[in-house]
């Protein structure tokens, strides 16, 4: 057997209403000065409140720092640090989406490492130590809460990641109460971005992709599979909302030890340069990267179809099955009523070329892909998804 590591968080609680309790394990984990990092969207709908309430019933002295944008940029990490700085911060709470846990977890270290971002970029350039740090989700989709990444655009277009097990929080805390208000549109969004995790960990290349990595990226298939359309078209039906997030967080692990590939190294130019929310920008890639990486991976997506789109255990042959779980993961995403061509998100033809230079430079990305690609490559699989 293939030798593997495997890292995730070391404390997962998934419990309906716990971020509203949330202060009894700051308390033990935060220290006295927690810096409270979420967006301007989460706070205006109220999200934060019965967290914050209880942190401040805990005794804990809050900042919150409220100004995290999608696809957070390196200017508000750095406002971030600075807002830690002042107040002394202990510890680190991240509450929202990716985005506000991306900064959260790049806060942390730098708080507590005073490392130079700089020094940080790329796979286990980050030394650490780190301040303490808790991890909210409220979206059910980048699976952030378990992993060593962070994302964070750089110079308005590039997104850049920093990669380290001690981008690890203490503890991720599952509310799936959090998510019942998630708009239909960034509900799709995150549930396609959490099934290309699995999708992606599963057929990684990566030397690490592990039996570990597999059965969680199986598990989860099937928890978003089965409950993706009713968490967007019933978007109060607690069950379904508990299993996509316990999907995501799944796919997170996953993921997080077998690393995505081409369909996030292609997303990401899409991301960066347009600004379209990044869970989209992987599903108009994804059924053109599958159908590329088809001659290499065929078994391996026949393997998984049936978790997701059960119907298809009947399918005959890795190739049709192949063939056929592609055609649906394509119809689901315009089912789910997201866009399906970069045509309909405002990117000309004109760009594609850019783009897939772009793409070339997410070099940590494409090792992991089943199949090489090169800037041609890149170019032609823009070209059929535009
Ligand atoms: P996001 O954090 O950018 O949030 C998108 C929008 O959803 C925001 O307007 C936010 O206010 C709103 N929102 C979030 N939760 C809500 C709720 N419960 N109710 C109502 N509105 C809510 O979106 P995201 O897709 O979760 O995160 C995307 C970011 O995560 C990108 O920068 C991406 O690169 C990054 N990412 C990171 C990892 C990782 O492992 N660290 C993995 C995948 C993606």
């Amino acid at each position: 057997m293939q030798p593997f590591q495997f890292n995730t968080t070391p404390q997962v609680v998934f419990r309906p209403g716990a971020a509203k309790d949330i202060g009894s394990l700051a308390v033990l984990r935060c220290g006295a000065r927690p810096l409270f990092v979420t967006d301007p969207g989460l706070r205006r709908l109220g999200l934060c409140d019965a967290a914050l309430g209880s942190l401040g019933e805990a005794g804990l002295t809050v900042t919150v720092f409220d100004s995290v944008e999608a696809d957070p940029s390196l200017a508000t990490v750095m406002a971030a640090v600075e807002a830690g700085r002042a107040m002394d911060a202990t510890g680190v709470i991240g509450f929202g989406g990716g985005s506000s846990l991306d900064v959260a977890k790049v806060v942390a270290l730098l708080l507590g490492s005073g490392e130079a971002i700089d020094a940080a970029w790329g796979v286990g350039n980050a030394k650490g130590p780190r301040l303490p740090l808790v991890l909210v989700p409220t979206t059910a989709g980048t699976g952030s809460e378990v992993t060593p990444v962070s994302i964070i655009t750089v110079g308005g277009e590039e997104k850049r990641g920093v990669s380290s097990p001690i981008l690890l929080p203490d503890v991720a805390l599952l509310d799936p109460e959090l998510t019942l208000g998630l708009p239909a549109a960034i509900t799709a969004a995150t549930g396609v971005d959490a099934m290309v995790h699995a999708i992606e960990a599963y057929a990684s290349r990566n030397a690490n992709n592990n039996p570990l990595s597999k059965m969680l990226a199986r598990q989860a298939l099937r928890l978003l599979g089965a409950n993706i359309e009713t968490a967007v078209f019933d978007g109060s039906n607690r069950d379904a909302r508990g299993a996509m997030l316990l999907g995501s967080m799944l796919a997170g692990q996953a993921f997080a030890n077998s690393p995505v590939a081409a369909v996030h190294a292609l997303a990401y130019p899409i991301g960066g340069i347009f600004h379209i929310p990044h869970g989209l920008s992987n599903a108009l890639v994804l059924p053109h990267v599958l159908r590329f990486n088809a001659p290499q991976a065929a078994s391996l997506y026949a393997e998984i179809a049936a978790d997701v789109f059960p119907d298809l255990a009947g399918e005959q042959g890795a190739q049709g099955c192949c063939a056929a779980f592609i055609e649906r993961l394509s119809a689901l995403s315009q089912k789910l009523g997201l866009q399906t061509r970069l045509r309909d998100v405002g990117i000309g033809e004109a760009d594609l070329p850019r783009m897939a230079k772009d793409a070339m430079r997410q070099t940590r990305l494409l090792v992991n892909n089943p199949r090489d690609v090169t800037e041609a490559d890149a170019l032609t699989i823009y070209r059929a998804a535009w």
